[in-house]
């Protein structure tokens, strides 16, 4: 019982761990698969900063910083992750609809697929532009 005090004591103040304390953990299990055949110094120099950046994120008492590097962090995995979802959407959608980018304001317009020559209305800049769709 007074073991298990002292670890709650311990850990009381501390960041503890968040999404990109698990991507770091999960970087740092695929590095050392990569290391199992690379066996290189310097992928195990990395994957061990990675895990003592890890560790380092989860026992820091500074929890402002480390609430900075985790909205940082969220910005970019989001920004990844809506960039596969647009692909796999323009896939699964490819047999209805054809994505076309306006020559104007470079929106991405999703148009109903239609053989043939069509003249598009941007809704987003209003200016009309001539289009082909060949199959
Ligand atoms: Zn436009």
């Amino acid at each position: 019982m007074n073991f298990m005090y002292r670890i709650a004591q311990f850990f009381q103040g501390r960041y503890g761990i968040d999404k990109f304390c698990y991507f770091l953990l999960i970087l740092y299990c695929l590095l050392c698969m990569v290391n199992i055949f690379t066996r290189s110094v310097i992928v195990t120099i990395i994957a061990l900063l990675i895990a003592a950046f890890a560790v380092y994120r989860t026992l820091s008492r500074n929890i402002v910083q480390r609430q900075k590097e985790a909205r940082v962090f969220d910005k970019i995995f989001n920004h990844i992750k809506y960039f596969f979802t647009s692909i796999r959407t323009r896939i699964m959608q490819s047999k209805t609809y054809c994505f076309h980018t306006c020559p104007h304001c470079k929106a991405r317009l999703r148009l109903p697929r239609k053989k043939g020559k069509h003249t598009v209305s941007c809704p987003r800049c209003k200016q009309d532009f001539k289009m082909r769709v060949w199959f």
